[in-house]
């Protein structure tokens, strides 16, 4: 187990993203809308202790009055398109949308098309577009970072 940290403590120090000097934090509600669960495999990479997104002030809640940022993964069901847009009613401002995979961003890659509801773009104001199928652990923590520089964004008018 000692010798399993200490390779860990070097992973982190050698290979993971550089410490940003920005502070703050980032509360993530992450909602899956139909996915295959490849993008929440991607995810809790980008979460576990190679990119160590703690670090940075990230971390996932448990309820949208909490979070300042709608992490949404998988096409968008009929179903679930009513409980997307109360949790993003729930959530106060400023608050991020960020669409995490392919299926969330539209291009089509799960679902029947007479059970979709479309892609959160068409439901939900999109700030952060993670594409890919799934996306890679570290394009999920570059955007996450954006995200949290988003955040702390006085500009909140240039989104719809
Ligand atoms: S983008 Fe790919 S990995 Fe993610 S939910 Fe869709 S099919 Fe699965």
């Amino acid at each position: 187990m000692f010798v399993l940290l200490k390779r860990l403590q070097h992973l982190r120090r050698t290979v993971a993203l550089p410490a940003p000097a920005r502070p703050g934090s980032l509360a993530l509600r992450h909602v899956d809308c139909g996915s295959c669960n490849g993008c929440e495999h991607e995810l809790t990479n980008a979460a576990g202790p190679h990119y160590d997104l703690e670090r940075f002030g990230i971390s996932v809640v448990a309820s949208p009055r909490h979070a300042d940022v709608l992490l949404i993964t998988g096409t968008v069901t009929t179903r679930m398109a009513g409980p997307l847009r109360a949790a993003y009613a729930a959530m106060p401002e400023p608050r991020l949308v960020a669409a995490l995979g392919d299926c969330a961003l539209g291009i089509g890659v799960l679902g029947d098309p007479d059970q979709l509801a479309g892609p959160v773009e068409d439901l939900l104001p999109v700030d952060v577009r993670v594409a890919g199928c799934p996306p890679t652990p570290a394009a999920i923590a570059e955007a996450l970072l954006d995200a949290l520089d988003l955040v702390r964004t006085p500009r909140r008018e240039d989104r719809r």
